[in-house]
Order: C-alpha cells, then structure tokens, then sequence
C-alpha cells in the first residue's frame, strides 16, 4: 500500500510513500502523518491511497501516523478540497490552517508532581537518609511541616533539580510522588452573568421561528439576519443554538473581536453551561491543544471563536452564526491560503446540510447585495429590544469649532466635552472611539519635514509614551533610541503629530481629573483575561470612560452608557480604497449603537473635519437604507464588488527593480487573453515596503455580467498563476482571491 501525501510547502505536488504493515488498518485519506521529506520529518496530510505506484525509485516510508483516528469528516475532507481550488493554495498548506500541527488528540495536559511524606513514616526511616544528602534532608523538613502535597516545583528557590531528589526519597520509601494532571485554566475569559428573563417581540418571534425551520428542515439554508444595533441579536442566537442542540447538533457562532468574547460567551454560558467552547488567538497553546482535544472528543457542543474557530472538528454540526459579518478580520491574510471565514461557513453549511445565519447590524455591501438578489434570506430586525430608543446624534464641525473658540488643535471639543461633564454628574458612562492606538502616529522634523519611519517598512514609526519608544506598528521594529535630531537636516526641531489612544487618555486625565478611565486597545489588552476585566468592571460601573480603538465599537452591551464620543471620525476616510467608505460608515454607525442601550435615552458625538461628507453624514443620521444605495451605484458604476469579481496578486522582494521587473512581465504576457477582464497595474502596494521587503501589486477585475459566478476568472488564475511557481528568483508571489482591500 502507498500513500500520496501533501506538505504545508507552497508546492502543489503530493508525495508518494509505502505505509509500513502496522499502519495499513489505520492510515485513511484526510490522516495526518508524519514521514520524511528532505532531510526532516515533517507532519503532512494523506490525500490518496494507492495499491501500486508507478514511481520506480527508491521509496521511503510513513515514519508515523499522527492521529489514531481519522479527524476530519468527509464534510471537513471536502471543505480542505474546496479551499485548495478556491483559493488557489496547496491542499498541504489549507490542511495546516484546518488542523494546525501544534493540534492533536494525543495532547496530555502537562504534569505538575507533587510530593508528601508516606503515610506512617517512622523516625528510624527518616533517620536512614545520610548526613551528607543535605538536599534529601531539606525536603523532608519542608515536608514534615506542610499538612498537604507540595508541588515538586516549590522545592525549585532551595535546590537544584529537586525532581531528581525526590525520586531518590521514593526509593528509600521515605516519601510519595502523586501525579497531577492540571487541565487549564479558562475561567477569565468570559463574564459571569445573571440569567436574563427574555419576552420575545412578534418581530423577533418571527424570526426565531424562521431560523429554527430551517434547522428542523436538516438541509443546507442562509440567511442574512439584519437587525439594528441594540435589536436582541445575540437573544436570537441564543434560541437557534438551543433549537440545534434539542435535535444532538452543534453550533459555531464566529464573532470578529476578541473584545465581544467575554459578553456573548458569558450569556451563552449562561445558557449553555459546559457545552461552550471558547477559541480565540488569546488562549495559550495548552488552553487550546485541551479545549481542540475536547471538541473532536464531543466534549462540547458549541464553539464560540474567532475565524479559524470555522474549521472546529464538531461532529454533526447543525448551526454556523457569524456576528458582525461585515468585519474584515474574518478574512485571513497571511498565510495562505486568504480565505474569507464567511464564505467557507457558507460552504461548510452546505456540505454539511446546516443553517448558516450572516448577522449584523451594518451587513456588508456583498451580503447586502446577495439579499437584493435573492441568494440570501433577509431577516429584519428594525427595533431595538425592550423598547430602548435609538441614540440622538450630533455632528461636530471641528474647523467651525476651532474658528469659533479660538482654540486650535483641541483633540476634544466643547460640546464633547460639556456632554462627557454632563454624564459624569449624573453617573452614567461614556464609551470614547479613536480608532488609532499609541500616542502619535508620526514623529516629525519642524524644519524640514523629515519623518522617523521604520527601517524595514515604509510607514511612520508610532509614538509610546508609557515606555518611551517608537515602534513600528507592522513589523514591530523599534529603535534603541529616539534620536533628538533630524536624520535628513540635524535640526534638534522634532515633534510629535498625530493622535492615538494614549494621547487622548492623557488628555482626558487632565480635563476629568476625578473620572476613572480606562483604555481598551491592542497594547493593554495582550492578554484575554485583562480584555475581561476591564469590561466587566466597565459593567460594575467601576469605570467612568471607556477609551478604546475599534475594539470597543461593535457588539458590546451596557445598559449605563449613555454617551458615545467619536473623536475623529475621519481616521481612514481617505484611505486610496474602494471600500473605504463602506468601513467607517460601518464603524461610526455600529460605535453610535453602543448608546443607550437600556431604559436611559443615549446619545452619540460625532466630531470630524469633512462635515460634508456623504459617509460621514448618513452614518450619523443612522441612515443605513441611503447610504447603501448610494454606495452600490457607486460600486456599479465603478464595476466593483459586489457587481464584479476581483482577485490581486503582490509580489514582493528585497530588490525594487526586480519586483517591478517581474509585475511588468506578467501583465505584459496576460494582456488580451482574456476578454472582459480589467487588469489594474502593476502598481506599487499602499504599503510599498513592507518588513525589509518591496511590493507591487496586480488586481484582476471582471464583472458579474460577463461571469456571473465568477467561473471565468477563477479558471484563468487557474491556468496562469495555480501550477506556476509561487517564487520566482527572490521574488514571492502571492494570490488574494476576492481581496477585502486592495491597500
Ligand atoms: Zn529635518
Ligand atoms: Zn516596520
């Protein structure tokens, strides 16, 4: 028997190798095994068997069979299969971001030991340990006096290997090791909450009784759920997951932010006890090697999780819910293969006959577009649950405000302020938004106009005012110092421009010297615990203003917070892409729905300096129904999604002359062989140099009269860029099929 076997390598060749007797029962396609490739052993996925084989050479063999029993469901098989030709990656590379290799059923928590004195030691016994094993000795002092097991570990600050030591006293039969197996600890990522007594709306009723049909029906059904924020979204999911697990199926709901996973699992826990599964990229490898052991042994029922959590190995999946469904971060950009966690769901929902449910409050321009064209369901919700009113919104104009106070540069108008006095006098809360963290963006030469950036990026180096340091917000480089000079003139003349999220709390410091703040961004949030703390406090009402970037502005429910500040709404207006807008509209509106959310009446500032524009504008009339169709006949005219097809290619390098040597080239050899389709480019990324490396980008466009499914460009990327090299020279390429930006 041979195996053909594919590796995470951007190669699409499998390799062939002869299964040793004791694994031919066992060995089955869609197995991981582990067997040499060059010079390592490397884990790969079998995706064939063959009783003969045609290559004449000398065979190595499987050197070991990575999981005792299949993983992957025929469902799960195909959607590896499926990703592979969609997104144009090795099946190697797709099976590693399904079945991350870190990941198997024979994980074992760690051992802790522990150490206790036998029972009934005599003096005589003890007095048998020699005078010179001092190290033996000092244990069973300690032992003598402690009244339970001592972890081993403990012994660690008095001497050295104490593992060793204590072994040697279970020989003498002076004491007892017990092993300890301690499952991790996941008790802070989620909020405890009290049970909530729901009375449904008939609007809500109606749709809950849509989406359990559809689970009843046991056939693949999708749905867009539109509701308005505020609207009992999460109330929803919690019927549907009860109708799916009252006929034995699972539920995956994917929520884009880690910052939503505290709340929403917190109620689902709630609800569901045990039966929940948390996955996100803030859980440490054991936490997540246990609770990925668990779901394929059936352990759990629902998984709540970020993106990848829509590979979870639950058996008989009934259920896939995606909050938020506009959010870029369901789209993977690297590595390979960039998938988009909403269209796999949607796939997966069909190959394993489940209901998937696309659900937000500002759905995104295609799911928009799919319910128009009837490909998906619409469910609406128009009202805000309880009765609760929508926020009243106000726009400040900060050029017409600076003009009329006088003050230049205020990072916090008067009428922002006044409000934030307001609530503060009454104890209610206030939710703040500056979607950019550190404390400014760019360093800057006030003579020549030099800025500090990275030395392997070509963007501005971001200031840290907590530990005094600039740092580069993609790759991470900071310099030792900060150089008090201009590289380009020597001028000592450096200032800092720009606004980030510790610039503001500084700010509100000053101004509300008694309010108790806390800021909610990337840098106090590097652990998942931390993100629970400060909501829940934040919920208590132990905290008077919640800064935070983007992370505070969808999802998250507190009835006391009444007031929404926007600082500066126009953060990534202008951004060179067509979906730009699209993002802060969806931002502005989703951060507006933070307030008021309960019984007290809300109200939201929003402070900008295009008070005119038409993004800006609709978002803080709330007027989602306008601003869509002004964008989608937009997007018609300009032929791009939803009425087209794109895919974009980066090619990237040390070198600039030869990554745009080699972009050239390949435009030049595709031109006009393929009919209808735009070719943009090349032209250098919005990020043109990107970790010590130069980039150029490609982006295909055909519209959707012309290829209705998309059938035609996806087999012309196929015939072009599938079986080529994905490196050519020192130049990598990569393919971003249905890109969500084009920076
Ligand atoms: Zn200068
Ligand atoms: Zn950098």
């Amino acid at each position: 028997m041979f195996a053909q076997v594919a590796f995470p390598i951007s190669s699409y060749q499998a390799f062939s190798y002869k299964i040793p007797e004791a694994m031919q029962k066992d060995i089955e396609v869609g197995v991981r095994v582990k067997a040499p490739f060059g010079r390592r052993i490397v884990m790969g996925i079998v995706i064939s068997l063959s009783k003969t084989n045609e290559y004449q050479g000398r065979m190595k063999s499987i050197s070991e069979l990575v999981d005792p029993q299949p993983i992957l469901s025929q469902a799960l098989w195909e959607l590896i299969q499926w990703m592979s030709q969609y997104y144009l990656t090795p099946l190697g590379q797709v099976a590693k971001s399904v079945l991350p290799s870190s990941l198997s059923l024979q994980y074992k928590p760690p051992v802790k030991w522990e150490a206790r004195l036998k029972k009934n030691v005599s003096k005589e016994e003890l007095s048998s340990i020699p005078k010179r094993a001092k190290a033996q000795k000092k244990i069973v002092a300690l032992l003598l006096e402690a009244k339970a097991p001592v972890p081993i570990s403990n012994f660690n600050e008095i001497i050295s290997n104490p593992l060793n030591v204590c072994k040697k006293l279970v020989e003498q039969e002076i004491i007892v090791m017990i092993e300890k197996r301690s499952l991790p600890d996941l008790s802070g990522y989620t909020f405890d909450l009290a049970q909530k007594d729901i009375v449904f709306s008939d609007e809500q009723k109606a749709t809950n009784k849509k989406i359990c049909t559809a689970i009843l029906a046991n056939e693949y059904k999708s749905f867009l759920l539109h509701g308005v924020t505020g609207s009992g979204k999460t109330e929803i999911y919690i019927e549907a997951a009860r109708t799916a697990l009252s006929k034995g199926k699972t539920v995956i709901l994917l929520l884009p932010e880690i910052s939503l996973t505290p709340q929403i699992a917190g109620r689902f826990k709630s609800v569901f006890g045990e039966d929940v599964a948390l996955w996100h990229s803030k859980l440490s490898v054991a936490q997540r090697s246990w609770t990925w052991r668990e779901i394929c042994k059936g352990t759990f029922k629902i998984v709540i999780g970020a993106r990848s959590a829509v590979f979870s190995p639950l058996k008989n999946l009934g259920l896939i819910i995606i909050d938020e469904e506009q959010e870029s971060s369901f789209k993977q950009e690297a590595p390979a293969p960039r998938y988009h966690a909403r269209d796999v769901a949607l796939v997966r929902g069909r190959l394993e006959k489940a209901t998937v449910v696309l659900a937000s409050a500002t759905p995104s321009l295609e799911s928009y577009y799919n319910h128009i064209s009837g490909k998906l369901e619409y469910l609406h919700l128009s009202k805000r649950f309880g009765g609760a009113k929508y926020p009243q919104t106000h726009i400040v104009d900060m050029i017409q405000d600076q003009e009329e106070s006088g003050k230049y540069g205020l990072i916090i108008s008067g009428l922002l302020q006044d409000k934030i006095e307001d609530r503060l006098s009454k104890g209610e809360q206030i939710i703040l938004l500056q979607n950019r963290r550190g404390y400014s963006p760019v360093m800057r030469c006030g003579d020549c106009g030099e800025v500090v950036s990275c030395n392997h990026c070509n963007v501005s180096l971001t200031f840290h005012k907590k530990n005094k340091k600039l740092i580069c917000h993609y790759c991470g480089f900071t310099p030792k110092r900060i150089s008090d000079s201009c590289k380009a003139c020597q001028s000592p003349n450096m200032k800092f421009f720009g606004t980030g999220t510790q610039r503001v709390e500084d700010i509100l410091a000053d101004t509300f010297p008694k309010a108790k703040i806390e800021r909610l961004d990337l840098d106090t949030t590097k652990s998942g615990t931390k993100i629970t703390k400060i909501l829940q406090s934040f919920d208590k009402g132990e905290i008077d203003i919640l800064l935070g970037t983007q992370m505070i502005a969808k999802g998250l429910d507190f009835g006391n917070a009444t007031l929404v500040g926007i600082i500066n709404s126009d953060l990534g207006l202008h951004l060179p892409d067509f979906r730009a807008g699209e993002r802060i509209f969806q931002l502005i509106y989703q951060a507006s729905g933070r307030a008021g959310r309960g019984e007290k009446l809300g109200e939201v500032v929003i402070q900008t300096y295009n008070s005119e524009n038409p993004v800006i504008k609709k978002a803080a009339q709330l007027d989602l129904k306008s601003y869509y169709n002004i964008i989608l006949s937009e997007r018609k005219e300009l032929n791009y999604p939803p009425f087209s097809w794109i895919a974009k290619i980066v090619f990237t390098g040390p070198e600039y002359k030869t990554v745009e040597k080699i972009s050239f080239r390949i435009v030049q050899n595709l031109k006009g062989k393929f009919k209808g389709l735009e070719v943009l480019g090349p032209a250098p990324c919005y990020f043109e140099k990107l970790r010590g490396n130069y980039r150029s980008q490609i982006v295909f466009k055909i519209s959707k009269t012309l290829d209705a499914n998309g059938g035609k460009l996806h087999t012309f990327l196929e015939k072009n860029f599938f079986e080529t090299q994905h490196k050519i020279g020192n130049i990598k390429m990569n393919i971003n099929v249905n890109p969500v930006s084009l920076l």
